[in-house]
């Protein structure tokens, strides 16, 4: 199968650029409302955006590499799943909203079944994230993941690391630990392919499908100025918080959102350590200021996800406390290169 023809059987998506919330060109209030949007997609030398001069775009990519971030057991639908997800919940962690996003893929060989399970679980993701696939590059090699996700942000409304004042309070969106957790299923899930229980399924999910809350993440640009998305495990993460902001943090262990799948799974004190230094979570670590705590609760509810207030912001360190008493926390999060 040539290059082009696989390109648009398997990465060529039906999509309506023109339904980009921007209205009619001619009509004078949605000329002011304009929206940033793309203006062509696929099948040129390069995709074409228009970004108003009141939005700023943003950019991150994220190399996915066969046996170090995904299983190449794992259904490719999955495996694209998570690649994409993985890159809009860095959107995410700046408040953007999603724009596009392109794939650059190296193949071992043209194996439709593969490719037909990749595509689709693409697609849908792209669907579930509202985001088009608008360009890429196809080479062979070994099988490597490269996408680029591309979004807008009005200017002023970024939620950046740099921001975290002391004093605010420090939160977090859904349940952490899960999917750190879930790898122990590994065997299990791909090697023995025996059934999960209720509990494992629901771990095994978070692992393979993450859904970084991208609408929460995208409201709450009005009520926070700072925040990342927790892919290396919460201490490590909010250690960046905490080294650009310059200041530290109180965080009460007891607080921590673990689910009960988790607990069922590994025990709470395990579930604790989990969540505070498991990767692959795609949830949001932010801070605000305590006046806006009702108004967080609120905006989780109307996106109908978990928020949870872990701790405080404080001049310097990163205190972990469990009912008061210092905690110690046993693992140290991944980092490529530490072997
Ligand atoms: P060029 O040689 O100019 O880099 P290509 O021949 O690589 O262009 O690609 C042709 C078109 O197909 C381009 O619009 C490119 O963005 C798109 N494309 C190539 N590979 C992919 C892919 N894996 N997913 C999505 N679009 C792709
Ligand atoms: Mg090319």
């Amino acid at each position: 199968m040539a290059e082009f023809d696989l390109i648009e059987r398997y990465f060529t998506f039906e999509y309506d650029f023109t339904q980009a919330s921007n209205g009619s060109a001619n009509n004078k209030s949605s000329q002011k409302n304009k929206k940033p949007k793309v203006v062509k997609g696929i099948g040129d030398d390069c995709a074409i955006f228009e970004i108003p001069e009141k939005y700023q775009l943003v950019t991150s990519t994220d190399t996915l590499v066969d046996g170090v971030h995904f299983f190449s057991d794992l259904e490719p639908e999955l495996i694209a799943h998570k690649a994409l997800a993985a890159n809009v919940s860095d959107l995410a962690a700046m408040g953007a909203k999603p724009l596009a996003f392109t794939l650059s893929i190296s193949l071992p060989e043209v194996n439709q079944d593969w490719l037909k399970s990749f595509s689709e679980g693409l697609k849908n993701a792209s669907k579930l994230f509202k985001v088009p696939l608008v360009g890429g590059d196809t080479t062979q090699g070994p099988l490597n993941i490269n996408i680029t996700a591309y979004g807008s942000v009005k200017k002023g409304r970024l939620l950046e690391r740099n921001n975290a004042e002391v004093g605010d309070d420090i939160w977090v969106t859904g349940y952490l630990g899960e999917a750190a957790a879930a790898l122990e299923l590994y065997d299990k899930a791909l090697v023995q392919k025996a059934a999960l229980n209720h509990s494992e399924a629901e771990l095994w999910k978070a692992l393979t499908q993450p859904i970084p809350p991208l609408k929460f993440a995208r409201k709450l640009t009005k009520l926070s100025r700072c925040g990342l998305d927790i892919s290396d495990g919460l201490t490590a993460d909010l250690g960046h918080i905490l080294s650009k902001s310059q200041c530290g943090a109180k965080v009460c262990v007891e607080s921590l959102p673990v689910s009960e799948a988790l607990v069922n799974f590994v025990g709470l004190e395990q579930a604790r350590q989990y969540a505070l230094n498991g990767g692959d979570d795609y949830q949001l670590c932010f801070t605000a200021s305590s006046k806006h705590r009702n108004k967080i609760l609120n905006l989780a509810e109307r996106c109908q996800i978990n928020v949870t207030r872990i701790g405080k912001v404080q001049d310097e360190g990163l205190q972990l406390n469990l009912n008061g008493q210092p905690f110690e926390s046993n693992r140290v999060s991944w980092q490529h290169f530490n072997q």
